[in-house]
């Protein structure tokens, strides 16, 4: 009889959460990450000594509340607040927006460029909270398919509804509620970021509601921050996850899925040692799962087609800063504590600015002019940089995983210089602020953390990667060609984000197998 009646591939936060509830449910599950420690694209890393950073992610609140709950992870050392205030941007002409969690000051905030739109905010909330009621209870659920969607659709209101979402740019949906072009870049930020997509592509729409799933405390559609940074959400669930029984091992990396008779029987390890177990449930994305780890030889060629073709291009540029004083920006000046530090600052003065970034990008060059968006974690909580001191971590949102010219290993200082030079128009004194520096180009984040491409939700989050067509047409629901080997990583429904949604969906699926798979 095999040791292990589950082997999950990939400590992510997805594999930690699949073995969580897998354990709970009493099987005997084995987690194995190939890095030296857990979290995938989730993690806190010291930068230089005294400075830890969220150095992938930086944002929480995705995470399901069902899931926190069910695995208790605030007893486990979870704690997570909303960025407050939530947003800030500065623009070149030196005004700036600062949103909170109150309505009536960001009408304000929003009046100072358009009394038209400060009007049209309660509209444009309320289309997004009917979004939010529709689509979060159908993130737990494995995806319904598009004719089963499309059926739901009984009312003119709703057919429209539903081509606004799925079919729409962000830069069309805005249009109908803002006028002002500050407001519509504000908005649109959430639209492109983690997708190589400018916000008059087609399909943005639907990513920016994907974002504004998030729910912190009981508050909804917020973004937030986690104490001690990103990586203390995996060690929440690893800690949960041990509590009931599950074995979890780092610097294990997985060099094979082994398959048997079209029937998967455990690992190989990249020292040749093998692990048997009836179920394997990869939180690694598709494309490396299926085509590196199983092998083309054992699948269907149809599906090893459509896994060759899922878009997996979504790269990012990460610049990580420890610094001895704050940003001092020049729209809010000062380098004391003062509340936009706090926020999630986005450099995306128009949308025009972000349509070119983007244009860049998709012609193979990281953009002349970059969006950028930021967090100083230690600005919100002081246990993550010496007193006194600051960490920054910068997200360039589009770089291109194929240069057209050069490699990202000779590109990336240099890429990293037009951030500064970027930040430094806003915050003239960030350079000289700086004492240490760390980046992740593309290429570091397909090689130190096997994203295929670099891609951050382990494929395209556009409509047409979603639902029923996630990870590919035909095999939505977790389970695989290879019986017994499930798919529960960001590249399955519902897709990426520090969400779990896929690794207690996967969880669930192998859990309504397994009177068959036990005895098999
Ligand atoms: C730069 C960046 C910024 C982001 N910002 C945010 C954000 O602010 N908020 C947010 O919600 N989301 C953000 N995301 C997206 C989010 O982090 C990911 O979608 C999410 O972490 C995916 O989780 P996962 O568990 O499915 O996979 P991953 O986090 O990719 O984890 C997969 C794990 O598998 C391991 N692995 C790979 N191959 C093997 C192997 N052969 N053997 C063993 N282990 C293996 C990897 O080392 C990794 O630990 C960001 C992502 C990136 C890269």
């Amino acid at each position: 009889m095999p040791s292990f009646d589950a082997i999950i591939i990939g400590g992510g936060h997805n594999g930690l959460i699949a073995a969580a509830y897998l354990a709970r449910a009493g099987l005997r599950a084995l987690v194995l990450e190939r890095r030296p420690i857990l979290g995938g694209a989730s993690i806190t890393e010291e930068i230089h000594p005294g400075f830890r950073v969220s150095t992938l992610a930086y944002a929480c609140g995705l995470l399901r509340s069902e899931i926190k709950e069910e695995l208790e992870l605030e007893r486990f050392g979870l704690d997570e607040r909303p960025y407050d205030p939530s947003q800030f941007l500065p623009f070149p002409d030196g005004r700036h927006l600062l949103f909170r969690h109150d309505a009536a000051w960001n009408a304000e905030q929003v009046a100072k460029f358009s009394r038209a739109d400060a009007q049209a905010l309660p509209r444009y909330e309320r289309f997004w909270r009917e979004f939010a009621e529709l689509v979060e209870p159908t993130l737990l659920a494995p995806p319904v398919s598009l004719a089963d969607l499309v059926s739901l659709v009984r009312t003119p209101e709703a057919e429209d509804f539903l081509r606004q979402l799925m079919l729409r740019s962000v830069a069309d949906l805005l249009d109908d509620f803002f006028e002002s072009d500050e407001v519509k870049a504000s908005f649109a930020t959430s639209a492109v970021a983690g997708t190589l997509a400018g916000p008059r592509t087609p399909g943005t729409a639907f990513v920016l509601g994907h974002h504004t799933l998030g729910t912190i405390r009981g508050q909804k559609g917020v973004w937030g921050w986690v104490r001690g940074g990103m990586g203390a959400i995996p060690d929440a669930i690893a800690r949960a996850a041990r509590a009931h029984g599950a074995e979890i091992r780092t610097s294990a990396p997985v060099s094979r899925i082994l398959v048997r008779d079209g029937r998967v029987a455990g690992v190989e390890i990249l020292d040749g040692a093998r692990i048997e177990s009836r179920v394997v449930v990869s939180g690694v994305d598709p494309r490396r799962t299926f085509l590196g780890l199983v092998g083309a030889d054992h699948l269907p060629e149809d599906f090893v087609r459509a896994v060759a073709r899922i878009r997996m291009e979504s790269s990012s540029f990460k610049l990580n800063l420890a610094l001895r004083e704050l940003p001092d920006i020049t729209a809010v000046p000062g380098t004391h504590l003062q509340d936009h530090h706090r926020a999630i600052l986005d450099i995306a003065p128009s949308m025009d600015y972000l349509e070119r970034a983007f244009d860049d990008a998709k012609y193979g060059r990281p953009s002349r002019e970059p969006f950028l968006e930021f967090v100083i974690q230690s600005a919100n909580d002081p246990t993550v940089a010496p007193p006194g001191m600051h960490t920054l971590t910068v997200s360039a949102k589009f770089a291109p995983f194929d240069l057209a010219k050069g490699t990202w290993d000779d590109e990336g200082e240099a890429f990293a210089d037009r951030i500064l030079e970027t930040l430094e128009a806003y915050a003239p004194n960030l350079r000289r602020a700086v004492v240490a520096k760390h980046i992740y180009t593309p290429l570091d984040m397909e090689r130190e953390h096997g994203m295929t491409r670099g891609d951050v939700f382990h494929g395209a989050i556009l409509p047409y990667q979603m639902f029923s067509f996630r990870p590919v047409p035909g095999w939505s629901q977790y389970r695989t060609p290879v019986e017994g080997l499930y798919l529960g990583g960001a590249g399955a429904h519902p897709g990426g984000g520090v969400l779990g949604a896929p690794g207690r969906n996967a969880a669930t699926a192998v859990l309504e197998d397994w009177p068959r798979l036990k005895g098999a």
